[in-house]
């Protein structure tokens, strides 16, 4: 397998000789990298997450550049405005700025609709950028290929290198479809191998994607660096535990409580959560009157389409009694339904990383989750949780049932979870980014002076 560079085996790239010349920490010379515009195009880190387009990535913007901020590495976050109650420039935190560019109308355009607002965006932050003073900026970090795409020519006119961030590939997703959910486009294939290309630097979750951007994109594995995404531990923690939080969440203290909680959409499997709670019902009606199955979270992506799906599927099979639909909540309250869980189920079909099943952990519950994407990274079957190859509903029942016949399995897996979250912290997510940048700036410069003589 091909070694990338990564914070657990620090610099560890054997295949590129670029990233070879290079070392995280060695003083070199030239301006450090001190002020970072990233490009959020199609969400904006305001946004409520678990909804529509805004979820993951939101959260991955605003930890990262809290946290390079506090590395002395400014953030301007540049996004669409989607509405016009917003101030053109908002201070996030201490040195991160989100910066609105109106790029189309406020209300009205699907992300699928966005490559047409690519110049507006990129003619919006060529203006930002015209009224600082040159060299403002030292680097480009894109992330979602329309960033990168903006990226890509913001980079080149600043003279700065581009890292760039997937977030999720279309090749990827399409390779492991939800039956009937619709493929992404074949032009967003196109884009996404343009940004591979054109990117100095490309930042992967997990070894794992690090392949797939080699193996489906044509990435030189040279430029490909893992850095793990993190979980904000003084959010998410045990607390003052389970039967506090379910106390708190007017839920019964002796219920089994499987939790799904993220975007609802066919990509996530809410539904296979639905049909193993009905199989598990099926075997063991008994278990109706102490079983509560929560699903926090909106409506997205393909889902959107259909957004009653989830609740008419819960009536055809019979749970509506035991389901409870949650829209989506703040994190402080998030971080209640984890700690109340008995456990969170994600069996989706694609994640790249899967940022709650890591936040779920660190409050204490374990995670059953498909064994795709990220999620063997982020759950350690057998001892944080249980992984389940494929999407059989009764092999999610059958591990459900494992938590009603052993009562004490939630308890030890959760406290082995919330240690294992406790390696997750953003702090060594930012400081690896941080070495990315520096490697970026390092070969930028270092091919400038070759091309210049
Ligand atoms: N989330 C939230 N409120 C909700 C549901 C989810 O704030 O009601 C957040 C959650 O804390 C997590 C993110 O949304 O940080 C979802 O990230 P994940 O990587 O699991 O999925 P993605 O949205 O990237 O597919």
């Amino acid at each position: 397998m091909t070694q990338y560079t990564s914070r657990f085996g620090g610099l560890r790239d054997a295949a590129g000789a670029a990233a070879a010349a290079y070392r995280p920490h060695r003083r070199r010379g030239g301006r450090p990298v001190r002020r970072v515009a990233m490009l959020s195009v199609h969400t904006s880190p305001l946004h409520q997450p678990g909804t529509g387009d805004a979820g993951g990535m939101n959260v991955y913007i605003v930890e990262l550049a809290k946290r390079l901020a506090e590395r002395d590495i400014e953030v301007e976050i540049f996004t669409r405005s989607t509405t016009g109650a917003r101030q053109p420039c908002v201070e996030l935190a201490p040195g991160v700025l989100v910066r609105h560019v109106d790029a189309g109308p406020y209300e009205g355009l699907a992300k699928e609709e966005l490559p047409a607002q690519l110049c507006a965006f990129t003619h919006g932050l060529m203006r930002a950028w015209a009224g600082q003073r040159p060299g403002h900026y030292d680097l480009v970090h894109s992330h979602y290929w329309l960033s990168g795409h903006v990226g890509w020519l913001a980079a080149e006119r600043w003279g700065v290198p581009l890292v760039h961030a997937m977030h999720t590939m279309a090749k990827v997703k399409n390779a492991a479809l939800a039956e009937n959910d619709a493929p992404e486009p074949l032009a967003r294939v196109i884009g996404e191998t343009q940004v591979v290309a054109a990117a100095d630097r490309l930042i992967a979750n997990t070894d794992e994607e690090a392949d797939e951007l080699v193996r489906h994109y044509a990435a030189a594995p040279g430029k490909v660096a893992v850095v793990h995404p993190g979980v904000n531990l003084q959010r998410f923690r045990p607390g003052t535990g389970r039967a506090a939080a379910r106390a708190r969440l007017g839920l019964p203290q002796d219920a089994l409580i499987p939790l799904f909680a993220g975007r609802i959409q066919p990509l996530k499997a809410p539904d296979v959560l639905l049909r193993a709670v009905a199989v598990l019902l099926d075997d063991d009606p008994a278990l109706r009157d102490r079983l509560v199955v929560p699903v926090v979270g909106g409506p997205s992506g393909t889902g959107l389409a259909k957004p009653e799906a989830l609740h008419k599927l819960a009536a055809r099979l019979g749970i509506s009694d035991v389901v409870r639909f949650q829209p989506p909540v703040d994190q402080e309250l998030l971080a209640d339904w984890y700690r109340a869980a008995s456990v969170l189920v994600m069996p989706s079909y694609s994640e790249s990383f899967g940022l709650v099943a890591i936040e779920a952990q660190a409050c204490g519950t374990p995670v059953v989750a498909a064994a795709v994407g990220g999620l063997p990274v982020a759950v350690c079957d057998g001892r944080t949780g249980f992984l389940v190859p494929g999407h059989d509903p009764r092999d999610y029942a059958g591990v459900l049932r494992r938590f009603v016949d052993h009562p004490g399995l939630g308890v030890s897996l959760g406290d082995a979870a919330a240690v294992h979250a406790r390696a997750f912290g953003w702090d060594a997510s930012a400081a690896d980014t941080a070495d990315v940048y520096a490697a970026a700036q390092f070969e930028h410069r270092r091919h400038l002076r070759s091309a210049h003589g």
